[in-house]
């Protein structure tokens, strides 16, 4: 009897152990998986990307100092999920990829100024106060950056309506949660910043005082241009550093289609030679002209169509179209880094970890669990089994 007792306390020793040992194994793989992608994979991805060279041309002769150089990220179309067409889920996975995303390329790549050209949320064109709230605090908290890191945002048709659904009430909340401004300039590079849902050119309030407000940019600019040439028009005081702009704006300047972009992250190709709809998909012939006569920018980035683009417009000024840095509307996010200074500049792209890549490694280890379930339990075929057995009465020979 006591021998009974004691050889089924053994079994049911060898039993404890042997489950434990499975949860055990188990509980390291998912910790091992979910700590590569949704942590690690963002420091090997963006680690990879790197700051472009750009040619600086000497300031000052007689001192031998260097043009500074601004390290600008550009990024668009966060579209952050509102509380009317977001599911839940969506929201908590698209949100920590993309601050798990922004965090890291911060920290590794440093930059002085962030731009997010425009698309910031889904819902603000629609957005009740308390959901505008909402979605202000989480858009905050994931994008938090030290206080030496700018971040500047221009409106996209997502934050305060199409044109025929813009109020001025959306544009003041905009403006007022990221302190807008039209006019930016750090280390001799000057940036404007459009609201290019305003540059309909039907004459609404809002629009004409956008195009107040550039053509007294457009002014600004020309005066520093002229500067040391004693223009009589132009006010006393701290005039803008004498550089053409770089233009930033949701809406891309006008173009025919996207037939002519190319590479990993344009439209599709049965999409690429659908024609834009002006003042919808792109802006119209008008509003484009007038902005490239104004401002005179040497370079024009963009967002709203998702998709990577570059044209060149009249001129010979070339446009970025910016993809988007959802995971919700590409496989292959990315953002653009930039090298600038007052004369000059180079950009470069950094793409963020493949969706694919991801969920590869989610079934992957799916798999893995599936078939250490299966052999814990002698569940696996018998051939299998009966394979196993054979190689261990082989070892033990
Ligand atoms: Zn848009």
């Amino acid at each position: 009897m006591a021998m009974i007792r004691w050889g089924l306390g053994r079994l049911t020793f060898h039993l404890l152990k042997r489950r434990s040992s499975l949860l055990l194994k188990l509980t390291a793989i998912i910790l091992a998986v979910l700590f590569f992608c949704e942590f690690l994979v963002y420091y090997l991805v963006i680690f990879r990307c790197n700051w472009p060279e750009v040619k600086t041309r000497a300031r000052d002769q007689a001192r031998q100092t260097l043009d500074p150089v601004l390290r600008a990220m550009f990024l668009a179309d966060t579209h952050l999920l509102g509380e009317v067409t977001g599911h839940w889920f969506d929201k908590l996975r698209r949100e920590w990829q993309m601050e798990r995303a922004f965090q890291t390329a911060l920290w590794l790549l440093q930059p002085e100024v962030v731009f997010i050209l425009g698309d910031i949320f889904d819902e603000g064109k629609w957005s009740m106060p308390q959901a505008w709230a909402d979605d202000v605090e989480r858009f905050q908290k994931m994008f938090r950056h030290p206080s030496h890191v700018q971040l500047k945002v221009v409106a996209g048709n997502h934050d305060i309506g199409f044109h025929y659904r813009m109020t001025r009430y959306k544009v003041k909340r905009f403006e007022r949660a990221f302190n807008c401004e039209m006019l930016f300039s750090w280390k001799g590079v000057n940036f404007v910043m459009v609201n290019s849902v305003a540059l309909e050119g039907d004459g609404c309030t809002i629009c004409s005082k956008a195009e107040e407000e550039l053509m007294d940019i457009s002014h600004k600019l020309n005066c520093s241009r002229q500067q040391g040439q004693g223009a009589s028009h132009c006010a006393a005081g701290q005039p803008l550093p004498a550089s053409a702009p770089i233009l930033l704006q949701h809406y891309p300047l006008y173009r025919r289609s996207d037939a002519n972009c190319s590479g990993d992250d344009a439209a599709p190709p049965e999409e690429r030679d659908i024609p834009f709809k002006e003042k919808y998909d792109v802006l119209s012939q008008e509003a484009s002209q007038k902005l490239l006569w104004w401002l005179r920018p040497r370079l024009v980035l963009s967002g709203h169509t998702h998709s990577a683009c570059e044209v060149l417009h009249q001129g010979g000024v070339p446009e970025i179209s910016v993809p988007s840095f959802n995971w919700r509307n590409r496989n292959n996010p990315s953002f653009i880094m930039g090298s600038i200074t007052s004369s000059d500049y180079a950009l470069s792209k950094c793409y963020l970890p493949y969706e694919d890549t991801v969920l590869s490694m989610y079934c992957g280890a799916a798999g893995l669990l599936v078939v250490l379930l299966l052999a814990h339990f002698e569940l696996l075929a018998p051939r299998f089994l009966f394979g196993r057995h054979l190689i261990r009465m082989h070892t033990v020979r």
